[in-house]
């Protein structure tokens, strides 16, 4: 054992795990991150979202052409539609590095690797030439958000207003849409959206559907845009309103009144990916307690060699370790079709304790670092981690996920 090596998940002493083609591919994403993330983390972060795209573009579009051209947008496609196939253990694994070199989930979710947009087009989606289109439009660099929150509704999605009336083999949509993410022009003019609207008023959650709409597409006028605490760089997010957005009836990426099921089991899925970032936090928040706190003399002594120093650093590791296991079982779980898994019950599961032990481990790394931590010119990452893993415990809200949760105990259905 190398008593020099923190213990921390290291791919290399994984290779039972990594697939040559995985090794390649998370060197091809530290050089990225090291072009072009780490260098500009500072400034895309402070301009955040439509001013970072904007004052500057040059870095912006130029890691997401690198992104795309090393292929890794949309990891997770089958390879039966022209994907190169990763299971969703596989490509947690990858996320979870990812976020540890980055220091934010914003540069994983860059990294697209395709769900849950993927999961709703091969398993939801009723028309085979819309599969395929988009699928293909996802290995190009077509990123697809999901424009689900309805300013009224919030997390009550059946409360929504937003409608979309068929007129002959068109629906029409109109509505707000809340928080809306990445809906300027994409890198290279691709990007696209899953938009939930109501078909039939009369229903709550049944009455939804879900719509494949083009970013370019005449109807969608962008409002105010959020700026927001964390995860503020990677892409804007803006009020919308969606006005006589005309979409043909095969662009329908679920039956009709299935829009909000189809998304669910999409998100379920992709929560094990989630948890796997918040893992990478949680590991990245050890590594840069251990490195100050191993570096800075204070009583003659690097901080590292008072013993107080190691119980928080022991608390973390606990919960890292704990995460990094509930996160690989639910990810296994579901790449082996097991029923639960589909439901969501594990990776919400995991999903629900790697997150705030993410959080947890930034909160606990600041404190050991001291004033540092939150100086933003200082070089320290933490204040960014925090802020960009806040998030975790904003869009799916814990409420709705205990809720989930108490119902496989109580046996009632929520
Ligand atoms: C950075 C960011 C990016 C986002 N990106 C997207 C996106 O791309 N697409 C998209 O569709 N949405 C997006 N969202 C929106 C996100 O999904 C919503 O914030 C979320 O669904 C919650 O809705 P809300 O914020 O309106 O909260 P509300 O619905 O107003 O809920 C407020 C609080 O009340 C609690 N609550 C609600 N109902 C109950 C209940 N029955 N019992 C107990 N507690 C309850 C909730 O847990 C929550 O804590 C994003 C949000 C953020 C912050």
């Amino acid at each position: 054992m190398d008593v020099m090596k923190p213990n921390i998940y290291d791919p290399a002493d994984h290779p039972e795990e990594w697939t040559p083609e995985m090794y390649r591919k998370l060197e091809q994403a530290r050089d990225i991150i090291e072009e072009w993330w780490l260098p500009n983390r500072r400034q895309l972060d402070r301009l955040g979202g439509v001013l970072a795209m904007t004052e500057m573009s040059d870095v912006y579009y130029g890691m997401h052409k690198s992104i795309i051209d090393a292929g890794f947008y949309g990891r997770i496609i089958p390879k039966e539609y022209g994907g190169p196939g990763w299971s969703l253990y596989q490509c947690g694994l990858m996320s979870a590095e990812v976020t540890k070199i980055a220091f934010t989930k914003g540069m994983d979710d860059a990294l697209a690797y395709g769900e849950p947009w993927c999961h709703i087009l091969q398993h939801w989606t009723p028309d085979e030439d819309t599969k395929r289109e988009y699928f293909k439009r996802t290995l190009e660099g077509g990123f697809c958000t999901i424009w689900a929150t309805d300013p009224e509704s919030g997390v009550d999605m059946g409360g929504m207003r937003g409608s979309a009336v068929l007129e002959g083999d068109t629906y029409v949509l109109n509505g707000p849409k809340w928080w809306m993410a990445m809906c300027s022009p994409g890198p290279v003019g691709l990007q696209w959206h899953l938009a939930l609207m109501k078909t039939d008023t009369t229903k709550r959650t049944s009455g939804l559907s879900l719509f494949i709409v083009n970013d370019d597409a005449d109807g969608i006028i962008r409002g105010r845009e959020g700026d927001l605490t964390g995860a503020r760089w990677g892409c804007a997010r803006y009020e919308l309103l969606l006005k006589d957005l005309r979409v043909h009836k095969k662009y329908l990426a679920a039956p009709e009144g299935k829009g909000l099921y189809a998304i669910v089991e999409g998100m379920n899925k992709h929560m094990g990916n989630q948890a796997f970032q918040a893992v990478g936090v949680s590991e990245a928040a050890i590594k840069q307690a251990l490195d100050y706190t191993t570096t800075t003399i204070r009583w003659d002594h690097p901080l590292i060699e008072y013993q107080g120093v190691h119980f928080p650093i022991a608390d973390m590791w606990v919960n890292a370790e704990a995460a990094r296991a509930i996160t690989a079982k639910a990810n296994k779980l579901w790449d082996e079709g097991n029923e639960e898994a589909k439901q969501g019950k594990w990776s919400i599961l995991a999903f629900k304790f790697a997150a705030p032990a993410a959080i947890d481990a930034c909160r606990k790394a600041i404190e050991l670092m001291g004033a540092r931590a939150i100086e933003r010119e200082e070089g320290w990452p933490l204040e960014l981690m925090y802020r960009d893993a806040m998030v975790f415990q904003l869009y799916r809200t814990p409420n709705i996920d205990r809720k989930f949760l108490a119902s496989y105990l109580v046996r009632r259905r929520l």
